[in-house]
């Protein structure tokens, strides 16, 4: 008889999906159909977030979908919309909380073929991703209307759990650099414990280089020199913002993904939104999405898998012909994807 362990291995991985809303079910569709053509053999698992949940359950954000979530710990996401007015909460941000995702990974590469300034780039920025200013904590207005205050969180904890975990990702991927982004010359307490923190952790790494640099140069610095950077940690507002900028440096945010990783869960994602303007087209660039499948599975140990499908990606956008329109070509979504698994 088969040992419960191995019956385990031989048992296929559950994948929550959530095609989410606008252009999410069609790019979501293109991602699913590479993984299977590279040969993943998963179960997917659908479940409804967004608006689409909205209309079918009534709510943004099912109990169902969360169990999904939980049980499966694996999730791949398409873009959701947060309707605007009414008092709701984004769902990306009730996803992170609820299943404690502190650590937000935005990894950008450049590819040949994309309209960018620069070459030869290949950066990950590491975002805390549940504290700092986007806690929620304090935030208030004046009666009158003429002042309003947050208050920024930074725990000991907090920032030792992520400064480890963007030098743990360095080694696991053979990085040489982590920057550590802060602004403690002005924000003495939070930024200031933050890099304390930060100086300790990287101690405990004499294999990997580590730099400081507070985080208005680091702008500068990614504009100028982006080939000097490597792996970046920092706080949750300045790496949002610093993600974005680096999406700029490889084409935009068509060719940014993220992923959302917890102790218990993890959830891979666009950077990008649902795009309604141009839902329903079959014309949405789904590079992002099919590169939040290449991080999942570099997260699930299928490295060489992961890398048959960014060779795929990099052949068929390096060759531009049948790439979507945003970069540059008139392909559809379906004959995009079409050109990617004929390329695996
Ligand atoms: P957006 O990213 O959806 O679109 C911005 C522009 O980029 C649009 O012109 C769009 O057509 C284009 N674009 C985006 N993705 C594309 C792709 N894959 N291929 C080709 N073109 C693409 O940003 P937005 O319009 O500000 O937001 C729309 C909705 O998405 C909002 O409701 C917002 O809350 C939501 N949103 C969700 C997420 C998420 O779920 N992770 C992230 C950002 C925004």
């Amino acid at each position: 008889r088969d040992s419960p362990s191995l019956l385990m291995k031989m048992s296929r991985i559950k994948i929550t999906v959530i095609p989410g809303d606008g252009i999410g079910p069609s790019i979501i569709e293109s991602a699913i159909q590479i993984l299977t053509h590279a040969g993943c053999d998963f179960e997917y698992e659908y479940a409804d977030a967004g608006l689409v949940a909205l209309e079918k359950h009534g709510e943004l954000l099912p109990q169902a979908t969360l169990d999904l979530i939980e049980k499966n710990k694996v999730s791949l996401k398409g873009p959701l919309t947060t309707p605007v007015g009414g008092g709701f909460t984004s769902i990306n941000v009730s996803l992170r909380k609820k299943f404690n995702l502190y650590a937000n990974v935005r990894p950008v590469i450049s590819f040949k073929g994309t309209k960018s300034r620069y070459e030869n780039i290949d950066i990950i920025t590491v975002r805390e991703n549940t504290e700092g200013m986007y806690s929620g904590a304090g935030q208030k207005r004046s009666d009158d209307n003429k002042s309003a205050e947050a208050m920024s969180i930074i725990t000991r904890d907090g920032a030792e759990r992520i400064v480890k975990f963007a030098f743990e990702l360095a080694r696991q991927e053979g990085r040489k650099k982590v920057t550590i982004i802060h602004k403690a010359n002005i924000l003495k307490s939070t930024s200031g414990l933050f890099l304390e923190v930060a100086r300790e952790i990287a101690g405990h790494y004499p294999d990997i280089q580590s730099e400081e640099m507070i985080v208005d140069a680091a702008c500068m610095n990614l504009v100028m020199y982006p080939e000097r950077f490597d792996v970046m940690v920092t706080t949750n507002l300045f790496g949002d913002i610093l993600s974005d900028l680096c999406a700029g440096l490889v084409g935009g945010l068509g060719m940014a993904p993220g992923a959302n990783i917890g102790d218990g869960a993890a959830i891979f994602e666009a950077v990008h939104g649902s795009a309604p303007d141009i839902a329903g087209k079959n014309i949405a660039n789904p590079t992002s999405v099919i590169l939040a499948s290449i991080q999942m599975l570099e997260y699930l140990g299928m490295q060489d898998k992961a890398e048959r499908i960014r060779e795929a990606v990099r052949a068929t956008i390096e060759s531009g012909d049948r790439v979507t329109r945003d970069l540059g070509g008139s392909a559809s979504t379906s004959e995009f994807t079409q050109q990617l698994c004929s390329k695996d």
